[in-house]
């Protein structure tokens, strides 16, 4: 009979889910382990643009909807963490920006600008003073400070990573099928995990599936009847070059649509160069395109909205990405973040970087429901922490934005 370790819970996946689950989990006592297939940061949350938003954007469309509701509070909850005293400390996470803006263009539709101006008050926004605005949009219609502020995403891994090194595991880049099998007793699973020197039994009162895109599969994995994942791609643009300001804009799109025309986000890249990301509209619409096509589409739309910004000698990339999510009528943006459970797994879904703490508050809850306290691994078995360096090899790496 292989060694067997047991624990509490055993969480999937090390990108901004998992990990602000580990810090939720691990300050309420539950005895809990990340296993990660790459890198901690993984495909999403490194490439998230970072913007922690309060619901604006979605309540344009009129009425609040779930989605706004959903996220009011976040900017709110975000800030105390930063600041060291919420319910897990982001000391650690940089702001690339205290504000992100918003600007409806500089076009024709004055009444629907009018009544768009008044929403985005009504909201929380202010419309910014012209000192705080670049110079490339002054005197260009009016622009407007929204609650939502903006963090740099590879911090908030480090961060949200800092502290559980003893926690965190790589489970090697041969991915989990190969060095990792469920096998089911009854309504329990049970890990058998490959290692070096033979294999180990994990055994855990929940297995917690937080790994994106990753979900499916471990859900297939895990036999589930119902895993549900709907993937939104999208061909992101990046820029870089030394002469480009920093910047963090949504520019209006067509009618009040929730997704704006182009959203711009400032990095830097391994370099210390500028570096402008480009989202929004853009990035949805781009992913019939070619990249070629896309780069060409994302030219010629900076060099009309913002013809006052030097373009040349810039270096551009595209980045096909998936928006990983719980599957939705009609493949539609979820309003907030979900799970679902089936005997002793959940799989989680943040659909936001800015509602991961929302997604931790449910799944806390539903231990609870579950009747998982923390403290009670239930086990009789050997619980030695030298058992899993035995089978994984090591803590994984930082993942790195695509630009740099
Ligand atoms: C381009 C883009 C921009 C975005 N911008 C914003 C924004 O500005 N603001 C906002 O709020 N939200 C934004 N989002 C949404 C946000 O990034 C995601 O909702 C969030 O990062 C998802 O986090 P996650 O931890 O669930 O997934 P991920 O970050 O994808 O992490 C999943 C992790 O699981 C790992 N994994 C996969 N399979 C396995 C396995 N079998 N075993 C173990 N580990 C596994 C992966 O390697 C990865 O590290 C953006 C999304 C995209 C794609």
């Amino acid at each position: 009979m292989p060694p067997s370790y047991s624990t509490d819970i055993v969480l999937f996946g090390g990108g901004v889910a998992g990990l602000w689950l580990l810090n939720r989990l691990a300050a309420a006592g539950y005895r809990t382990i990340l296993l990660e297939r790459e890198a901690l940061g993984g495909v999403q949350s490194i490439h998230a643009q970072g913007i922690i938003h309060g619901g604006l954007k979605y309540a344009l469309h009129g009425a609040f909807s779930g989605a706004s509701r959903a996220i009011a509070g976040m900017p709110a909850r975000w800030r105390e963490c930063i600041a060291g005293s919420g319910e897990i400390d982001l000391s650690a996470c940089k702001l690339s920006s205290p504000h992100c803006y918003l600007w409806s263009g500089d076009g024709p539709g004055g009444g629907m600008k009018a009544f768009f101006g008044s929403k985005v008050v009504a909201g929380g926004a202010e419309v910014a003073a012209e000192a705080e605005i670049p110079g490339f949009l002054q005197g260009r219609g009016l622009v407007y400070r929204l609650p939502d502020f903006v963090v740099d995403t590879h911090s908030l891994i480090r961060a949200l990573a800092q502290g559980h090194a003893g926690r965190i595991f790589t489970l090697g880049s041969d991915g989990t099928e190969d060095t990792l099998t469920f096998e089911r007793a009854g309504g329990h699973r049970e890990l058998q995990v490959q290692g070096a020197e033979g294999p180990l039994r994990i055994r855990a009162r929940r297995y917690l599936f937080c790994a994106g895109e990753g979900n499916q599969a471990l859900s297939e994995q895990a036999g589930l009847a119902t895993p549900r994942c709907q993937l939104r791609p999208l061909k992101m643009v990046s820029a870089a070059g030394a002469a480009l300001p920093e910047t963090f804009l949504h520019v209006l799109g067509a009618g009040l649509s929730a997704t704006p025309r182009l959203t711009i986000t400032s990095h830097r890249d391994a370099n210390d160069t500028p570096v402008w990301y480009l989202g929004g509209e853009l990035a949805e619409a781009g992913v019939e395109r070619t990249n070629a096509r896309q780069l060409e589409v994302a030219r010629t739309m900076l060099a009309e909205l913002l013809p006052d910004v030097a373009m040349d000698e810039l270096e551009w990339r595209c980045l096909d990405i998936n928006r990983a999510e719980p599957a939705s009528p009609g493949g539609r943006r979820p309003d907030n973040a979900s799970l679902c459970s089936e005997q002793d797994v959940i799989v989680a879904w943040p659909v936001k970087l800015a509602l991961a703490p929302v997604l931790a508050d449910q799944v806390m809850n539903r231990l609870r429901e579950d009747g998982i306290e923390p403290g009670d691994a239930g086990g009789s078995s050997v619980d030695d922490p030298g058992l899993l360096a035995s089978v994984f090899p090591g803590s994984p790496a930082f993942a790195r934005p695509f630009w740099s």
